[in-house]
């Protein structure tokens, strides 16, 4: 599998090819400062993801 780069969906600011399946078919990229904040809070996280693309429209 190749590796893309995207851009982290939290934060706007880093581009990383570091992907988070939130469900099947959905992967949102996340970049190392955003997944270090969001571990040991996952469940808080993905709701914060879901928001996040909710707000952009990409639903
Ligand atoms: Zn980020």
């Amino acid at each position: 599998m190749f590796k893309a780069l995207g851009q982290c969906s939290i934060c706007k600011k880093e581009y990383t090819s570091r992907r988070v399946g939130v469900k099947p078919g959905e992967i949102v990229h996340i970049c190392r400062d955003c997944l270090k904040k969001a571990r040991g809070n996952f469940f808080s996280f993905i709701r914060t993801v879901i928001l996040v693309k909710l707000t952009q429209g990409h639903f």
